[in-house]
């Protein structure tokens, strides 16, 4: 049997921030974008795709989660911002974000695109053109990773997507991101393309897989073990919980443990973050808590049934040995542990809350205030995050407040500004 010995690393940049939330009819606050990305600093993962910085309410939110950075309380997870890859865009974006270093800019590169979007305007030169300007001025203005996009690559002929990468790596772009944009790529066949587009380019890649085949992951991971086949480090764009454009991303989770315990990959050292699975649990329930989405009966590892066995067969093999019906344990994604369910009297603090009941909160998480003064702000603050995530807050998102109060208040801070 071929044994490989994958000597490059797989790394995750998490797009929900992105792609999860720009999805129709499903929303996140700015304060729920802030927690994911804590959580997913926690985690381990490598990078977070944060949003769009050329988009103006997003702008607060990005520069203070470049503060949670500076400040520490974001620790390893970098913050990138997408843009499309025309120069103005990266203008705009380094306007707006003076400190952002990572970026990812996009373009499309299929001919269905290219005549269907620019109807004529723009030929396979000018998209190129765009995207090495575009480039070399995010790298002029300070970026110091940036990855370039191939939107609809599945649809680009692989020829045009070698010579559009070779471009960007010449030009000083980190990785190339290839596009399953509508999810159109099986195993096979992408990681054959994959392999080619690695071996001519020799750029990490990125890949970017939907779901709408039912393959994200399975196209994901296909494409990456093409990638560091070939010589060449590769990216995992993922969501968690799946949550993206129309039928959804590769899940974050499911990804991690495809890496994990799929016979593919089981026993090499190749997921290069330092990824902490037993975060899954919770951060899968805080992104459908705050993204309002139950997690599906079947959702892989933390669905509500992913351990759960009733038939005959199955319970009587599971209770002589999990092994017999169980890839992994529930304790490997965090679960296991019960949970406090308050049954009685209780009292929350949020947008109408009054300093009384803040404080009882607050005494219950073990944060205690200096004085009434100090209380009074962050009571206010707390009002204002209520009002603006429209659901109780969660004990960890009244704690970041109380630890983060100059930065929660930019996050908040979102106007208008039409003239
Ligand atoms: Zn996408």
């Amino acid at each position: 049997m071929l044994k490989y010995t994958f000597m490059k690393n797989i790394y995750l940049i998490d797009v929900t921030n992105r792609d999860g939330v720009q999805t129709s009819r499903i929303l996140l606050s700015k304060l729920a974008k802030t927690m994911l990305n804590v959580y997913l600093d926690r985690m381990g993962i490598f990078q977070s795709e944060v949003g769009f910085p050329t988009l103006k309410h997003e702008v607060n939110y990005i520069n203070a989660n470049l503060d949670l950075a500076k400040k520490g309380v974001i620790k390893n997870l970098r913050l990138e911002g997408w843009c499309r890859a025309v120069p103005e865009d990266i203008e705009l974006t380094f306007k707006n974000c003076p400190d952002i270093k990572h970026l990812n800019i996009s373009i499309s590169t299929s001919d269905i695109m290219i005549e269907g979007k620019f109807q004529g305007r723009k030929t396979w030169k000018d998209i190129l053109n765009s995207m090495v300007e575009a480039l070399k001025t995010a790298k002029a203005l300070g970026a110091e990773t940036v990855g370039v996009n191939a939107e609809d690559a599945s649809r680009t002929e692989t020829e045009k997507l070698i010579e559009f990468a070779t471009a960007a790596r010449e030009n000083g772009a980190s990785r190339f991101r290839y596009c399953d944009t509508l999810g159109a790529d099986d195993p096979i066949s992408i990681y054959q393309k994959i392999k080619k587009i690695a071996e001519a380019s020799q750029v990490d890649l990125e890949m970017h897989c939907h779901n709408d085949l039912g393959m994200a992951e399975a196209v994901s991971l296909a494409g990456a073990q093409g990638a560091i086949e070939s010589g060449v480090d590769a990216y995992i764009n993922t969501t968690i919980n799946g949550y993206g454009e129309r039928a959804g991303n590769c899940d974050l989770v499911s990804i991690i443990l495809a890496l994990t315990y799929s016979h593919g990959f089981e026993d090499k050292v190749h997921l290069a973050d330092r990824v902490d699975l037993k975060k899954a649990w919770k951060l899968a329930r805080y992104a459908s808590y705050a993204f309002d989405i139950p997690i599906p009966i079947k959702q892989v590892g933390v669905g509500a049934n992913a351990f759960a066995h009733e038939s005959g067969i199955h319970a009587d093999g599971a209770l002589k040995d999990r092994r017999n019906y169980e890839l992994y344990d529930p304790e490997d994604v965090g679960r296991g542990e019960p949970e406090m369910l308050h049954t009685g009297r209780v009292i929350t603090t949020g947008e109408y809350g009054g300093l009384k009941g803040f404080a009882h909160v607050y005494d219950d998480l073990g944060i205690h205030f200096r004085d009434d003064k100090q209380a009074r702000k962050i009571l206010e603050l707390v009002q204002y995050a209520n009002l603006h995530t429209q659901k109780p807050l969660t004990d960890d998102e009244l704690v970041f407040i109380a630890e983060n109060p100059e930065i929660v208040s930019k996050i908040l801070t979102v106007s208008a500004g039409i003239k």
